[in-house]
């Protein structure tokens, strides 16, 4: 017997309103615009739309929910991020509720999402630039010819279908890294929209790495229709993980030039909070600042910053092993791609390519969240 969730039970009331909320939110962490963050490509008005999923509304965004779970329980990882494109008739879609409008219009605002007047093979040209999977519910049908992958390649082509727990992925395991990036040298400029204010391609973004559309061999804004222009080479990067106990729990880019400290509350803004993830000796063990990582000319370094120091391990890999290196007071070392960074036993530092395709464990559901959830067997 397949459950499916179906939603809302009480849609007006206040409770589910906040608990919806707190769903949205948590859903809101694993979308972005950022090809280094990301591991897959999903049409988020396909998600909300598949009302086969949990035979609920027409529209819907908390499928994006069930999406999140299933693809984290396909890949064993909770840090999950996908590069999420919307069309414009589903920010406009008549059966959003009033909540789920204004979140998207803020998704959007904030170049979380890319809003792009027609999807079309958007979905595809993102997952061919990158090497990115894509998440689809129908297969892209029509545009094999032009993307001869989305056919016979499971691994890159991951199908959403209810299943249990609300929803599954049918496909394989996506390479670590990706596939080859047919659009590398795309992404290694940067490129700047001449609307200012451009969420995804506008000042506030100088830098990110958002992918062009290419319209007739030109790079243009996916939001905007128009040609972006050119503004130098982009600095190189390194995408992390930060693994608890196992589990993949961040994802984030160290950029050259842009050093980021980790550690339980660092003092920089731009520093990657770990403290909600930790429990024990490890939030006691662990510096609110702890470490420093660089991305410099002459290659990748740890900063020791903490009081009860850290530890490299050589080659070792995500998951342990290795010959350890103590790091104390200030010490900068530099990091070979398969060496990890323990803050603290079971806290590591890892480079996200050298992940194996399946990790281990992954975390609860996002949908705990939605506690006012019902399940009911599928007819
Ligand atoms: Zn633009």
């Amino acid at each position: 017997m397949v459950a499916v969730a179906v939603y809302p039970v009480r849609w007006g009331g206040e409770d589910m309103r906040f608990e919806v909320t707190q769903v949205l939110d948590a859903i809101e962490r694993h979308l972005t615009t950022e090809a280094a963050l990301a591991q897959a490509v999903v049409d988020l008005g396909q998600i909300a739309w598949y009302g086969a999923l949990d035979g609920g509304r027409p529209v819907s965004l908390l499928r994006v929910g069930l999406l999140v779970d299933a693809l984290s329980r396909h890949l064993g990882q909770d840090a999950l991020m996908l590069y999420t494109v919307a069309g414009r008739d589903l920010l406009t879609d008549a059966d959003l509720t009033p909540k789920e409008r204004m979140v998207l219009g803020r998704w959007a605002g904030d170049g979380m999402i890319e809003v792009v007047p027609v999807v079309a093979d958007r979905v595809p040209e993102v997952a061919d630039i990158t090497g990115l999977p894509v998440v689809t519910v129908d297969g892209f049908p029509g545009l094999e010819r032009r993307y001869p992958w989305l056919r016979g390649m499971p691994e890159r082509v991951l199908q959403l279908v209810p299943g249990e727990g609300g929803a599954r992925i049918i496909g394989g395991q996506p390479t670590p890294g990706g596939a080859e990036a047919r659009g590398a040298s795309l992404l290694s400029r940067v490129w700047r929209c001449s609307r200012r204010d451009c969420p995804i391609f506008g000042d506030m973004r100088a830098g990110s790495p958002a992918v062009p559309r290419m319209k007739a061999g030109v790079p243009v804004c996916p939001r905007h229709d128009e040609p972006l222009q050119n503004a130098g080479p982009r600095p190189p990067s390194v995408t992390f993980v930060l693994i608890v106990d196992g589990s993949v729990r961040e994802r984030f880019v160290v950029r050259a030039g842009r050093p980021v400290v980790v550690g339980r509350s660092p003092d920089e803004p731009t520093g990657l909070v770990i403290g909600g993830h930790l429990e024990g000796t490890a939030a006691q063990m662990i510096s609110r600042n702890h470490a420093r990582l660089e991305l410099r000319e002459d290659g990748l370094f740890v900063v020791d910053l903490s009081t009860n120091g850290t530890v490299v391990r050589k080659g070792g890999g995500p998951y342990g092993g290795g010959e350890q290196v103590q790091l104390s007071g200030g010490t900068a070392y530099p990091l070979e791609p398969n060496d990890t960074v323990e803050l603290h036993s079971g806290v590591v530092l890892a480079r996200a390519d050298r992940l194996p395709a399946t990790s281990q464990g992954h975390r609860a559901s996002i949908m705990d969240d939605a506690p006012t959830m019902t399940m009911r067997p599928q007819l």
